[in-house]
């Protein structure tokens, strides 16, 4: 019974090299190029699912060799956020990258990414302002500077994020063209259960309850598009009609139902264009972000 238990368990992944300093990692993609090997990078916050090894999968495909890094970066969240509480699991993130075909962990400690006297911001402009950059100021601020410091420190060919974060998206390819850092930003889809709920590691903060109140938000986004997405209907009421139904499902505090140009993230009445909607809202202490196209993607 045993041996057999034995037989049928997985193989161990083999142990990912990790690096801690922007020296090692750089002297290891060195040794890489000169291989003439291309390389993809791949930031997380850690606490990883089946979302982020997506991510390590499309670098896969476009790269030969990739890093992911994970850094619970503390000037990303505010104040009153869950920085302190936020998941960590380094020992469980290794084990999952090292079988999603991951070839070295930067696990960087917050004085190696912010050493003493380190005072530089990175600041998008417009499309870091409304919407997540309202509701959480400085947020955009401690994302573009992490990972213009990430993308400069690997120097990769392409570096994978999620539409997940659609915003945060727009603000990176904002700040790689802006700033002319020589990468590639892939836009990887969302990862979703099989009832849509989008994955996130903030979903192990629910409850059992709030887990059966959580899909309700890529409900409404779907119906948004239905609604929406053939530009023949109006975007307010449909905006309105979406609040209700988060309020009905037990969400405590809606931060935004909306919907906005694909590329500005400058609001519709129509959806006349390339266009996403969004939603960002509360159960509990739990605050959820998702979002849906409507109408024509852009990549
Ligand atoms: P985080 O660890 O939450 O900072 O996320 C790291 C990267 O994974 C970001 O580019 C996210 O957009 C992406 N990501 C998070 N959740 C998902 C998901 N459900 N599907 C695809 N990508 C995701």
């Amino acid at each position: 019974m045993s041996t057999d238990t034995a037989a049928m368990a997985p193989p161990p992944a083999p142990a990912l090299p990790t690096v801690r300093t922007p020296a090692e990692l750089r002297a290891r993609v060195a040794a890489w190029r000169k291989e003439g090997l291309r390389v993809g990078l791949v930031p997380t916050m850690g606490a990883l699912h089946e979302g982020h090894l997506t991510l390590v999968k499309r670098a896969r495909d476009l790269a030969d060799r990739v890093v992911a890094s994970v850094f619970v970066n503390p000037t990303q969240f505010g104040p009153n956020e869950d920085f302190s509480r936020y998941p960590r699991d380094e020992a469980g993130d290794a084990r999952l990258l090292a079988g999603a075909g991951c070839d070295l962990l930067y696990a960087p400690g917050v004085e190696a990414i912010y050493p003493p006297g380190f005072t530089t911001t990175v600041d998008v402009g417009p499309v870091a302002v409304p919407l997540e950059g309202h509701f959480r100021p400085g947020h955009f601020q401690g994302v573009a500077t992490v990972v213009t410091k990430l993308l400069l420190q690997a120097l990769p060919d392409v570096a994978c994020f999620g539409q997940k974060d659609y915003q945060q998206l727009a603000v990176i390819r904002r700040l790689t063209a802006d700033l002319d850092i020589p990468v590639r930003i892939e836009g990887v889809p969302t990862v979703r259960e099989a009832d849509g709920l989008a994955l996130s590691s903030r979903n192990r903060y629910l409850s059992a309850e709030e887990r059966r109140q959580a899909v309700t938000i890529s409900r409404v986004l779907n119906r948004l598009r239905d609604t929406l997405g053939d530009g023949s209907q109006p975007v307010a009421p449909a905006i309105a009609q979406a609040t209700e139904a988060l309020t009905a499902a037990g969400f405590t505090r809606i931060d935004y139902v909306a919907v906005v140009d694909a590329a500005t993230l400058a609001p519709l009445e129509r959806v006349d264009r390339p266009a996403r909607a969004l939603v960002a809202a509360f159960l509990g202490r739990t605050r959820l972000i998702d979002n849906l196209a409507l109408g024509p993607d852009i990549p």
